[in-house]
């Protein structure tokens, strides 16, 4: 479909509206007075907006349509995006006679707007109104988002956001790349080597984040990546104890390590995780179906999973995330329903269900013509699942995030039982704390204000260019601080 501008204003929200409505079409942008792009297609949409009012119209196989509002207040940028969302929507709504479970919102972080009334003293009873009124969101969805971010806040309350911070520190390497990963990892066949040079450059990272940040409290740490675990246990311990000894644990309310895949998981790791303070580890399955795994090129079993998750407990680990993925080539409700089960006999701390996002840079979108006879399944029923049995577990949601090309237009919630939440997930999400990154694409946010400026300092990508130029890396957030004034 062609999709048309008068300027150049607001354009995403309106493409991602009308993609979430036409999922897997191709839309084609363009402005006014700019030639039109070449090629048949099925509808033209046109936007026109000025001072005083927004006209949409479509002209499609037989028919034109044409609807307009009038703005209430062409100054204020916020009312006018809600104005122009709600006209797109409603015209859509009525045109394919469907209604999205999260309405106009396109955003990734939907928790913020309740988050940002009850700060304001709304009560849940105004907020769900203004839910459904000004974006349009299911009761479902309404709900989900003001029980998390009511959690979100409690959890939050513990820490002080403002002189605290909280620190990343990536590892990017993994036993083998899954088919889905968007994450710039390296498998450990070919980058193995890069292990002990990509440490030593880390370890001079990390000395500087705490030598510019002695002053300040820290509050959660969170070692991703990547698999952690696929570094030695030598090579665990020595970045555990040079965290510990770098750092003042004096004020940490969590440290969590993501071990993530079960295949790099052994007794001796988790050893090393318990002789240093570490609070929370995840073993993530994915999928409980071993088909799937195999076809999302994850390379471990489902024994494994179950194993590691067993020998972990038995060493004592009493905050255990599971991550799950719905939406995975070849699977619908049989399969997750059969993941589920798996996942309630082992019962974890918390759940994370992913929605599986197509994103370009992944192997699955650059083969995905291979998967054309795999049905990529998710629905309302398949997240109702989850919630029910993340529910039955005795978890809440507590944080919850939306992506770009995500399946379904659904959304990615993390639930835990009490006390077991990922308070660095929130953060995260919240944007509200100051979160000092480590590792190569690492990306550090200077969060002032309760959130209101966020202003950040990349690592790059590359792992080699990471260790090269770590001196760059360094003085990139050397002129961060001082531009921010940290
Ligand atoms: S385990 Fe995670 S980071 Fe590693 S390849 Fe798979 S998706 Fe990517």
């Amino acid at each position: 479909m062609s999709l048309q501008f008068n300027r150049r204003d607001f354009e995403y929200d309106v493409y991602t509206l009308v993609g979430a409505f036409y999922p897997g079409s191709r839309i084609k942008t363009w402005y006014e007075g700019e030639e039109a792009p070449e090629g048949e297609f099925a509808y033209y949409y046109s936007i026109n907006y000025g001072q005083e009012q927004i006209t949409f119209s479509m002209n499609g196989p037989g028919r034109s349509q044409f609807a307009c509002c009038r703005l209430k207040d062409a100054g204020d940028r916020t009312e006018t995006k809600n104005q122009l969302k709600r006209l797109v929507y409603r015209f859509l709504s009525e045109q394919t006679g469907k209604e999205l479970p999260w309405g106009d919102l396109t955003g990734i972080r939907p928790t913020k707007i309740p988050m940002r009334l009850l700060e304001e003293g709304w009560s849940n009873v105004e907020i769900a109104r203004h839910m459904k009124e000004t974006y349009f969101t299911s009761n479902e969805k309404t709900a989900l988002a003001i029980a998390t971010a009511n959690r979100e806040k409690a959890l939050l309350s513990q820490l002080d956001v403002e002189k605290g911070y909280s620190l990343y520190i990536g590892i990017p390497f993994c036993p083998s790349i899954c088919l889905y990963c968007s994450f710039g990892s390296h498998p450990l066949k070919q980058w193995g080597h890069m292990m002990e040079p990509y440490l030593e450059s880390l370890f001079r990272e990390l000395a500087f984040i705490s030598g510019r940040m002695s002053g300040r409290r820290l509050n959660t740490i969170y070692v991703g990546g990547g698999t952690p675990t696929t570094l030695e246990p030598p090579q665990l311990e020595r970045l555990l104890s040079f965290v510990q000894e770098h750092f003042s644990f004096e004020h940490l309310k969590e440290f969590t390590v993501e071990a993530g895949r079960p295949d790099t998981i052994t007794e001796e790791k988790l050893e090393v995780l318990r002789n240093h303070p570490v609070t929370r580890i995840s073993i993530n399955p994915q999928t409980m179906n071993q088909k799937t795994l195999d076809l999302i090129g994850r390379k471990h079993t489902v024994e494994e999973t179950v194993e590691t998750f067993h020998l972990a407990r038995r060493m004592g680990f009493d905050n255990i995330n599971m991550d799950l993925i719905v939406g995975l080539p070849g699977e619908g409700q049989e399969e997750v329903g059969a993941t589920l089960k798996a996942v309630r006999e082992l019962d974890p701390d918390s759940l994370t269900v992913h929605s599986l996002a197509l994103k370009r840079a992944t192997r699955l979108h650059l083969f995905k013509d291979q998967y054309e006879d795999i049905s990529f399944e998710n629905s309302e029923e398949i997240m109702r699942m989850t919630k029910e049995c993340a529910m039955e577990m005795g978890m809440g949601p507590y944080y919850l995030y939306r992506q770009k090309n995500i399946a379904g237009n659904f959304e990615n919630v993390g639930y835990a039982k009490v006390d077991k939440a990922g308070i660095y997930n929130i953060l995260i999400m919240e944007e509200k704390q100051t979160i000092m990154a480590a590792g190569s694409g690492a990306s550090t946010k200077f969060v002032f204000q309760q959130g209101t400026r966020i202003e950040r300092v990349e690592n790059v990508k590359d792992l080699k260019n990471y260790v090269e130029r770590i001196d760059e890396m360094l003085e990139r957030k050397r002129k961060g601080m001082e531009l921010y004034g940290i």
